[in-house]
């Protein structure tokens, strides 16, 4: 295999879908070998080697990370994509949801990130990128979980990147805005006008239009590169302008 990524092991949770699928075949195009763990990773491209994984299940992370070192001989990169979506006010969310949703979105990637350590500290090209989002720093209408879990996420890529820098082991964040994915596409249903909700959507990007999972997979692969060796602790933008940008309405 040639390419940037020749000769390294990438690990993408989540990678049967969306973002996930977009970096796991975007590493795959740059050279790495690829694990996808989801839930249901089937009928994926030849290229992606699918294992069954929860994140939500310590014994299902360990069991799944485990066959990735065996099968591939370490791990060089993990990319912890794996979420759910939530949608509601504090008043509209129930306990429930509360523990379910953080259980995957934050501590997700903890579980994920801890199996993966004892290869990463043997890589000498190791990092990893987690899947934030702008919900972190913007106040979005109805996503008060969402947004708490995503918040946590900023919250432990820059604790985990300070953990393990001296290890050689780098934890970065991307920070979409809104994709167009199938997580959004369920994500409408639960709004009352879902073809309205998704033109507001688009509106709000000051691109005027969603984010592709391709954008995004892009600023992933930038993360993960052995080129960006001095790239630790950031969060990356990919969000159309979202954040920072104010532009006059049309
Ligand atoms: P998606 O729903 O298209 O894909 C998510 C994948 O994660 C699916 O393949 C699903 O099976 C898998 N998954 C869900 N729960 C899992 C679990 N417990 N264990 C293992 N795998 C599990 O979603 P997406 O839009 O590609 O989102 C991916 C990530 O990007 C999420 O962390 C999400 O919060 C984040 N994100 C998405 C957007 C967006 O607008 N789509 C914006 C910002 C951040």
């Amino acid at each position: 295999m040639s390419g940037e990524f020749a000769g390294l092991t990438a690990v993408v949770t989540g990678g049967a879908s969306g973002i996930g699928l977009a970096t796991a075949l975007a590493f795959a195009d740059r050279g790495a070998r690829v694990a996808v763990l989801d839930l249901n990773p089937e009928g994926l491209d030849e290229r992606l080697t699918g294992f069954v994984a929860d994140v939500s299940d310590r014994a299902s992370v360990d069991a799944a990370i485990a066959q990735v070192g065996e099968a591939f001989g370490g791990i060089d990169i993990v990319v912890n994509n794996a979420g759910i979506s939530a949608v509601g006010t504090v008043e509209e969310t129930p306990d429930e949801d509360w523990a379910r949703v953080l259980d995957i979105n934050v501590t997700g990637m903890a579980r994920v990130t801890a199996a993966a350590l004892p290869f990463l500290r043997e890589s000498s090209s190791a990092a990893v990128v987690n899947l934030c989002s702008i919900a972190a720093l913007n106040g979005l209408p109805q996503r008060a979980l969402y947004a708490a879990s995503k918040g946590a996420v900023l919250a432990l890529t820059y604790a985990m990147a300070t953990d393990h820098v001296r290890e050689g082991v780098r934890v970065n964040c991307v920070s979409p805005g809104t994709v167009s994915t199938p997580f959004v596409d369920r994500m409408l249903q639960g709004f009352a006008d879902p073809a309205a909700e998704r033109a507001a959507l688009d509106a709000r990007q000051a691109t005027g239009r969603m984010v592709t999972p391709e954008e995004v997979a892009g600023a992933i692969l930038y993360l993960a590169s052995p080129a960006s060796g001095s790239t630790t602790g950031t969060a990356l933008e990919v969000d159309g302008g979202v954040t920072h940008l104010r532009v006059r309405q049309a």
